[in-house]
């Protein structure tokens, strides 16, 4: 897939949507500053020491205005920054363009398609002939897959001269990657070689994605060290105390403009963001089961009130599925679906579009889909006429990010560990590993908010500590 690339008045080479909603997204982006205030704090404590100057960062997340501060936070500690989003609908075209123009080079619209999307990630990659970037910010771990699969093939390629095949592989994503790299071997034999062997590291977002790379880990594969930046303190405890995590059923109800109240609602997995899915669903009058395979949160979910049945057992009777069951395959299937009501709703909060089982969906024979607005669609069952409404073709619904202490708390984890993995670059202190965040820049993240909202911190004297 070839797109024209064009380049704006800072030089920075985009494809966005529509560069004239430049002024509407800086106008957001300069609203949104004043709610990411660990970031802004960034730029004020770190700015001035430049700690970033020549590195070379690509990012593959969101390209909403929230992500516009995280991008403007590194480019002001001095890092050079190529960007493109993790989903394929979740892109906000005004902040792209505002991006685009004033900072970095950005690859993203809203409603890629999959091949869009892919070639999307291979330009944030490609910083031309000295290699890839020095670092990566990830969110679902799309460009680290990228490399890891270029690498392999690169090394196949030299043994034994053969080619990635597509047809190999079911997975119409893998299928994407497998033809990006087969059409770019014979130019560049060594391309992702030569991107490995300059990345310094990842800094990565997304459990499903971490859970991947600590399996690499274990199996030699991995090619970099990751900083994993998702479970750390200072945000599970904002997560709690706030109450407003960034997931939730806000995207299903804004989606589908649906009458929660009275209805049957099923949240498969009942982790954090299942019972914040839970929750909300129940305030909105829904009444919630809960599926699950952890005993554990199971009975947690029974203490807190709320049924745990199996699928099988509710499929008939729920009007609202929402899947949020952290990175498992196939937990709604064609023969589920085919169970349900006619009309009942299905959607993702996880981020991999597998865990609805849409390939199945789509490919099911005489099946019709009929799309009411961009990201609802109703497929219809041949022999039954009856249909059910898939939200954001399986994927993750609730797009974007709040402006919030969290958004900030996670972004600000991003730019710590990108600032740890730079600094130490040349000690060795990170290998081959996935670490999780070190608990000095936990407590950075933290004290970065603190003086932002006005709070004072009590020095340990050696006293107290002995
Ligand atoms: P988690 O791992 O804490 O919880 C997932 C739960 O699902 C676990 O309790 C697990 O036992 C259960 N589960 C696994 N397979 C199941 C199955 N087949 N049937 C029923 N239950 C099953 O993860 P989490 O932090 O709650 O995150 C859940 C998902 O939401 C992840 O995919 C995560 O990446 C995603 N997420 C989305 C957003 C957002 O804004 N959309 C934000 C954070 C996380």
């Amino acid at each position: 897939m070839a797109l024209p690339v064009e380049r704006t008045t800072c030089s920075c080479q985009n494809k966005v949507k529509d560069m004239s909603q430049a002024d509407f997204g800086r106008h957001e982006i300069e609203l949104v500053e004043v709610q990411m205030l660990a970031l802004m704090s960034c730029r004020s404590v770190f700015g001035p020491l430049q700690p970033l100057q020549g590195a070379r960062i690509t990012g593959s997340l969101h390209m909403t205005s929230q992500t516009a501060v995280l991008i403007e936070t590194l480019t002001a500690l001095g890092a050079e920054v190529r960007w493109c989003s993790c989903n394929i609908f979740s892109t906000q075209d005004h902040a792209a363009a505002a991006i685009a123009r004033d900072s970095a080079a950005v690859f993203a619209w809203k409603g890629e398609t999959l091949q869009g999307y892919w070639w999307c990630i291979e330009r944030a990659l490609d910083w031309g002939s000295g290699g890839g970037p020095d670092l990566i910010i990830s969110d679902g771990g799309d460009a680290i897959l990228l490399i890891h699969v270029g690498v392999k093939a690169e090394e196949a390629y030299e043994n034994t001269g053969s080619l990635p095949d597509p047809a190999s592989t079911e997975s119409p994503e893998l299928q994407i990657v497998l033809t990006i790299i087969r059409d770019g071997l014979e130019t560049d034999p060594k391309r992702y070689h030569k991107m490995k062997e300059r990345l310094v590291g990842v800094s990565e977002a997304t459990a499903t994605a971490v859970e991947r790379l600590y399996r690499m880990q274990a199996n030699g594969t991995l090619l970099f060290p990751v900083i994993n930046v998702r479970d750390t303190v200072a945000k599970a405890k904002f997560q709690n105390l706030c109450g407003c995590r960034p997931s939730g059923p806000d995207g299903l109800l804004m989606a589908t403009d649906v009458e929660i109240a009275g209805k049957v609602a099923v949240v498969c997995g009942y982790g954090d963001v299942g019972k914040d899915c839970a929750t909300a669903l129940r305030k909105s009058g829904a009444c919630v089961i809960v599926t699950e395979i952890d005993p554990i949160r199971a009975l947690q979910a029974l203490m807190e009130g709320i049924p745990v049945l199996t699928l099988e057992d509710v499929v008939s009777e729920a009007d609202i599925f929402a899947v949020t069951a952290g990175g498992s395959k196939g937990i709604i299937t064609v023969d589920h679906m085919r169970k349900m009501k006619n009309n009942a709703i299905i959607c993702n909060i996880g981020p991999f579009n597998n865990a609805i089982d849409m390939s199945g969906l789509e490919t099911f024979p005489g099946v019709k889909r009929v799309t009411f607005n961009p990201q609802t669609d109703r497929w219809v069952f041949p022999d039954t006429e009856s249909g059910v409404i898939v939200l954001a073709e399986g994927r993750l619904v609730n797009l974007g990010h709040p402006s919030s202490v969290i958004s900030s708390c996670t972004f600000t984890n991003q730019v710590m560990a990108q600032l740890e993995l730079w600094v130490e670059r040349d000690t060795g202190k990170y290998e081959k590993k996935v670490y999780a965040m070190p608990k000095h820049l936990d407590e950075k993240v933290a004290s970065l908010h603190l003086a932002k909202l006005g709070g004072k911190l009590t020095k340990l004297s050696k006293e107290h500590a002995d």
